[in-house]
């Protein structure tokens, strides 16, 4: 049984799905207006995760997350720069994929932009003006009355009140309430701006979502997730937005999921603070894989706190699960008729059920992990018999390769060639190779360099001879 922390309700609970064998998930994504820091890259690294597991439990999952791509901080970068803000999301969406396909982190279904959006973003707008939820300004902005929705603050436990004394809410005539937030902003000169019923302008930030969630996912469906940093007014407002366009009996998302910060010596890191790392500039010296690993290492709801070291002990402990991974790769083809492996089996079928109920367990990856780590400590032991002389056992031994195989699936860890992680050594046993292929060329051994290319060939490796010299590549 999938239980999972409702930040709505502020406990455990036991996941049901709206639709049996389906699950609907919508992720607040990026503003495409820089490279994405590694504190950008959780959430999507931990629905990622999420996804893959609902999946090896039989769902059927559709997945949304959206671009911020109309947004002020585009449009000064683009100011800055003396370029067109479509340049500038275009670009930074391209450096968000780049980045997470580096962290293995698979595409979502839909990537709605709110510049492709617009229709319904101002359609909601327009219901909830006409349900007596939102109000245009003389300006041509249109603001949504918290006051008319009862539930403001259900996500945040928050009261009006606590509200306006947390924030430094500026002094706003236009406004019925200091706390009303903006659904349309009128256009100002050298922006962006659409054609509404109010004017010229664009859209709010928090309208998107609630427009492109219901959208794609229908007026309920069971996840919501994001950063903590979004419950409140982000999450917040979506719901005021979304609840009053869909039927009473409906329930806009169903599960709200957060996950925490990532902080650097215990502050959080934030691009404002501007003590922030990019995937891209990690990933100078680590793999994705290696990020992607330290992320999964501690639970998506507690803190994780961010150093070279942290990332170290992860490529380490990477490296760890990688060498079996590999010892995997060389024992399970042999053939064997022995029984040697049976406890081996059955340990590893307990190390799959642990590792599931760690999952099952609001996504306990940690604990996953240290399942897969049991797991992987059989499996060398049992590689140590064999090279001592025991008896290989393949039906056994694949069973066990099964399972470490899924927990691998489901970490999202081993789909990356090694080359990049193994320091040269394939590149360096690559010219010992070439160069005995040729010194037997030289000596006119054809049979031996035949040989070798073929053998290469086999292995998915293709050898070119250029004048340059001999180059090799993957097939
Ligand atoms: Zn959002």
């Amino acid at each position: 049984m999938l239980t999972v922390y409702n930040t709505m309700t502020r406990k455990k609970e036991e996941f049901h799905p709206l639709h049996a064998g389906e699950v609907s998930i919508y992720c607040c994504g990026v503003t495409p207006y820089n490279d994405p820091h590694i504190g950008n890259a959780r959430p999507f690294v931990t629905w990622d995760v999420i996804r893959r597991f609902l999946a090896r439990k039989g769902y059927r999952v559709r997945y949304i997350q959206n671009f911020t791509d109309v947004d002020d901080k585009i449009i000064n970068a683009a100011n800055r720069e003396g370029v067109t803000w479509k340049d500038i999301s275009d670009r930074y969406i391209a450096a968000y994929f780049e980045a997470m396909d580096a962290l293995n982190v698979r595409r979502a279904d839909v990537f709605p932009r709110v510049s492709e959006t617009m229709e319904d973003i101002i359609s909601m707008i327009e219901t909830l003006i006409a349900r007596g939820y939102a109000y245009a300004t003389a300006a041509g902005d249109v603001y949504y009355r918290v006051e008319a929705f009862a539930r403001y603050g259900c996500l945040s436990g928050r009261s009006l009140d606590d509200m306006e004394a947390g924030a430094r809410v500026e002094v706003n005539e236009a406004k019925d309430h200091p706390m009303d937030f903006a659904l349309w902003k009128a256009a100002k000169p050298g922006e962006p701006s659409w054609d509404s019923p109010w004017g010229k302008g664009r859209p709010g930030w928090h309208i998107e979502c609630s427009a492109m969630s219901v959208k794609y996912l229908g007026t309920a469906f069971d996840f919501h997730g994001g950063g903590s940093d979004l419950i409140f007014p982000h999450h917040e407002n979506e719901i005021a937005q979304a609840e009053p366009c869909i039927d009473a009996d409906e329930k806009f998302a169903r599960y709200w999921l957060h996950n925490g910060f990532i902080t650097i010596d215990n502050e959080k890191m934030s691009k404002s603070k501007n003590n922030f790392f990019t995937v891209k500039d990690i990933l100078k010296e680590f793999t994705g894989e290696v990020i992607r690993f330290f992320i999964l290492q501690t639970h998506y709801r507690s803190p994780l706190d961010f150093s070279d070291e942290r990332l170290k002990e992860a490529q380490t402990a990477l490296e760890r699960l990688r060498k079996v991974h590999e010892v995997i790769g060389e024992l399970a083809p042999r053939d064997g008729a022995a029984e040697t492996a049976a406890p081996l089996a059955a340990q590893a079928e307990t190390f799959l059920q642990a590792f599931d109920a760690a999952m099952e367990d609001d996504f306990n990856t940690a604990l996953a992990i240290s399942q897969m780590f049991g797991l992987a400590k059989e499996i060398n032991r049992y590689h140590q018999e064999v090279t001592r002389g025991a008896a290989f056992d393949a039906v056994h031994f694949r069973q066990a390769a099964d399972a470490y195989r899924t927990m691998a699936e489901v970490i999202g860890i081993f789909e990356q060639e090694t080359a990049a992680a193994d320091d040269g050594l394939t590149d360096a046993l690559m010219a010992l190779i070439i160069r005995i292929r040729q010194d037997a060329r030289a000596a006119k051994n054809w049979a031996v360099a035949d040989q070798i290319r073929d053998g290469l060939k086999e292995a998915g490796v293709l050898i070119e001879d250029t004048p340059a010299g001999v180059h090799w590549k993957r097939a």
